[in-house]
Formats: C-alpha cells, structure tokens, sequence
C-alpha cells in the first residue's frame, strides 16, 4: 500500500519512469505524449541536459545557503537576466518557490508599500471571476474560481471582484469585442468607487486565464484601459503570469503582448520548468525603495527562496527559451496547432469554442453549440476526457471551470516549446478519438 497522500485519492496513477523529449515514460514503457506540460510547467520537455547539468553543477558546489545569511551566484545572475528582460520599470526580484507563494508575496508587498508610504487605508485588493491564482488562503481568496473556493468558505480573508475578460460568453451581441474589453475593463473603475477611491492597494489579473477556463486572452484594449484606470486611482496592477508567462504565448512575458507593464508581477512554472521549483515576483524600483527607504524589511519569506539549485535550473531555462531561440518557436508552433484543432473540432458539435495564444490553447466542450449550454456537470466530461487521453498516450489538461456559478467543460493544451510538427498531428489525433469517447461515455 501506499503511503503517499495523492492529489485524487481515487485514482490510480501510472508511475513515471523517466522522460524523452516532449514524451513522460511510464514503469510499463507506456509513452504520454505531454501535451500539456503538466499545468503549463514542462515547457522544455522532459529530458532538457542543459538544465539538468547546470542543477548537477551547482548543487556540487552548494545545494542550499540561506538568504537570511547569504546571496549566491545563481541567484544574483538569474535576477539580473530577468531584469533585463522585463517590461516597464520592474527592477527587482523576490523569489519563491511556486506559483502561489508568488502571489502570496505580491499581495502583502502590495499591502506593506502604503503602509511605508502613509496610506495603510489603503487594503482592499480587485481580482477577477473565473481566475485562478493558486491555492493558499490569500491566493485562494484573491482567485475567483468558486469551486476551487467552495469549501473553504468563509474565506479568512475576502476581495473583490469582477468580471473577466471572457468574449466568447461576455460579448454582446451588436457589441464589438474592442467595445466588450472596454465595458468590462470599466468594472475596474466602479468597484474602485464603490469600496473608496483611497482604500485599494491593487488589481491582479491574468493576462491570459489558465487554470480556470483553458487560455482565454483579452481582448485587444483591455489591459490598456485596466492600466489606466490603475494610474487614474494609484492602485498597483499585479499581473500573474504563473501559467501565462515565460514564453508560453509566444512573448516572454504575456503582457509584452498587451503593450502594458505591471507594477508588480508574478512567475513561476516555466521559469523552473518542472526541472526545479521556483517562482519569483519582480517589482519596480519604486516599490522597493519604499520598502528600502522605510521599515527596510519585506515583512514575509520562506525557508527556500532563493534556493541556489532552482536558481541555477532558472538560469539555465532562460538561456534555452532566450539564447537557443525556443521562445521564437512558440508563435508559428502555437498557429499550427490552432489550425489543425480548427480543422478538427472548428464543425465540432460539442466543441463551442477553441482559443488561446502562442502554445497555450484551450477548448471549450458545451452540450449545444447555438445556446452555449455546457453540459451537466454531473458527467464531469472534462476528467473523462482526461482519462480517455492517458489511455491513447497523451496528456491534456482538463477543467471544470465556473460559468455564473456553475462549471462548465475546458481542455488545456501547453505543449513544449520542442515539439515536432509530427507531434502537431499525434495531439489532435488523439485528443479527437478522447474527446470521441469521453462524448460517448456520457450517453452524447
Ligand atoms: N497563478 C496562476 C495563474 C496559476 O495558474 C497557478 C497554478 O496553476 C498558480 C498561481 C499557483 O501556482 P502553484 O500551483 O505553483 O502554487
């Protein structure tokens, strides 16, 4: 018997042997093509030698030195890269461990800068329905997936939110999708007035919905006119990229694509890729000097940030996604799967909608294309899905996400920057004959 405490204690799960390329090996030979990265993390693949020689090397120097009592190289180095690569005037970098921690840290920086700039008033946080940004308390209350939220109600701490940027069901008719971005934008600006214009510390957003809703963008205007609106109040703009970022859409950061550069943003998947855990929040100049020129103490920190060994993987992967050219990959790769799921599922009758941006893909399963509906959840369509496509060999990444409270059916697909064009072929392939029998398992 097993001793691990499983994420799904119902499932059987195969044992991964080892990895091949954008393929995880199980302990039966048995090949998943990883068409997924798991949740968006493996976008190097599974078998990356460069990533794995630069853990190797750094750990025989030294695995593990405190940040309490030591900066390291790695560290310093990967900082600096970042730096030179992100947009607007972000100039430092915290990191952490992981998607949530990152976001965790963004929240109470956001919170502790008014206070060392005589605003503590200033404490509310606006997120977004139908956004994921991880699963601690904080994260989970600034998240606006009301599953993920359900049994954890009352939240220990509760924020706002509004409506995403969700065109295929927010969208108006008679209503141009520059018009739509605009309206929903404006949300921003309401609930902004309505709690007080001096009492929100930030917005945080996903430039692109992962975890809840399978790559949904906004739509062109948005982020701009969010940004606005953030500059218009003083309210720091957190965009989270956990999912999003590090050249999943086809620009490093997602938000290059949008034109606007946050205040504070969050990283982490792809910044490891799977090869270590890292994430990392980056700031600007501004915000760290407050902190520097006040208390001069973040009040936060976890025993492993700054780990020199996931530094160093950092290092490593932004070298393969910037200096080896994998990030240029991502755009031509990212049509050519869009072409050939439109090709595939475009007359679908079950598929309502197929989206995304550069490798990072989704589709929408609904019960009847005209009205929308998704079907009862009830079938959990999604997990079928899922568990039909491990059986051809291919991982996908399935949802439930909320629809006005109730869930709806969404794959995700995030590739590895690696993939062949054949590899374009194996995955609609065989998500087509998983969607076939998960339809069909559910009596449609
Ligand atoms: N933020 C976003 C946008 C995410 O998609 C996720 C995870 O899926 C998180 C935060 C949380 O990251 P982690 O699971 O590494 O804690």
């Amino acid at each position: 018997m097993s001793h691990v405490f499983p994420r799904h204690t119902k499932a059987k799960l195969p044992v991964a042997s080892h990895g091949d390329g954008a393929y995880i090996v199980d302990s039966d030979g048995k090949r998943y093509l990883d068409a997924c990265g798991g949740a968006a993390v493996s976008c190097l693949g599974h078998s990356d030698a460069a990533v794995t020689d630069a853990v190797r090397s750094q750990m025989d120097s030294i695995a593990f030195a405190h940040t309490g009592f030591f900066t390291s190289p790695p560290a310093e180095a990967l900082a600096e890269k970042l730096i030179a690569l992100a947009p607007g005037d972000l100039d430092r970098v915290y990191f952490v461990s992981g998607g949530s921690e990152a976001v965790e840290a963004s929240l109470k920086l956001a919170r502790q800068y008014f206070v060392e700039i005589g605003q503590p008033q200033r404490k509310h946080i606006i997120a977004r329905w139908q956004s994921y940004h991880g699963n601690t308390l904080g994260a989970l209350a600034a998240g606006g997936n009301r599953w993920r939220r359900a049994q954890f109600e009352p939240l220990l701490v509760d924020m706002a939110h509004i409506d995403p940027c969700f065109v295929y069901r927010g969208q108006e008719e008679g209503e141009s999708e520059f018009d739509y971005g605009q309206r929903v934008a404006n949300q921003l600006e309401t609930e902004i007035q309505r709690l007080g214009v001096d009492s929100v510390a930030a917005f945080v957003a996903e430039p692109v919905v992962g975890a809840t809703l399978g790559a949904v963008p906004a739509v062109e205007g948005y982020f701009k006119r969010i940004r606005e609106i953030c500059d218009q109040y003083g309210v720091l703009l957190i965009l989270d990229e956990v999912m999003c970022g590090m050249g999943r859409t086809g620009t490093l950061f997602a938000c290059d694509h949008d034109g606007v550069a946050p205040d504070i943003l969050c990283i982490a998947k792809g910044l490891g890729a799977g090869y270590q855990p890292i994430g990392a929040m980056l700031c600007t100049g501004a915000i760290y000097d407050a902190i520097e020129q006040g208390s001069g103490l973040f009040q936060h920190g976890h025993t492993y940030i700054g780990h020199p060994a996931a530094c160093a993987a950092g290092g490593a992967v932004l070298t393969r996604l910037i200096d080896d050219g994998l990030v240029e990959r991502v755009t031509p790769l990212g049509e050519a799967l869009h072409t050939r799921l439109e090709a595939r599922f475009g007359q679908h009758p079950h598929v309502g909608d197929i989206r995304g941006r550069g490798l990072f893909r989704g589709l929408e399963l609904v019960k009847d294309r005209e009205t929308k509906t998704p079907f009862d959840p009830g079938h959990k369509l999604h997990a079928k899905v899922k568990q039909a496509a491990m059986n051809e060999g291919l991982m996908c990444y399935p949802m439930g996400g909320t629809l006005d409270g109730q869930r709806g059916d969404h794959i995700l697909l995030a590739p590895p920057f690696i993939l062949e064009d054949a590899q374009l072929d194996e995955i609609t392939d065989k998500l087509d004959r998983a969607v076939t029998t998960a339809l069909a398992q559910a009596g449609a």
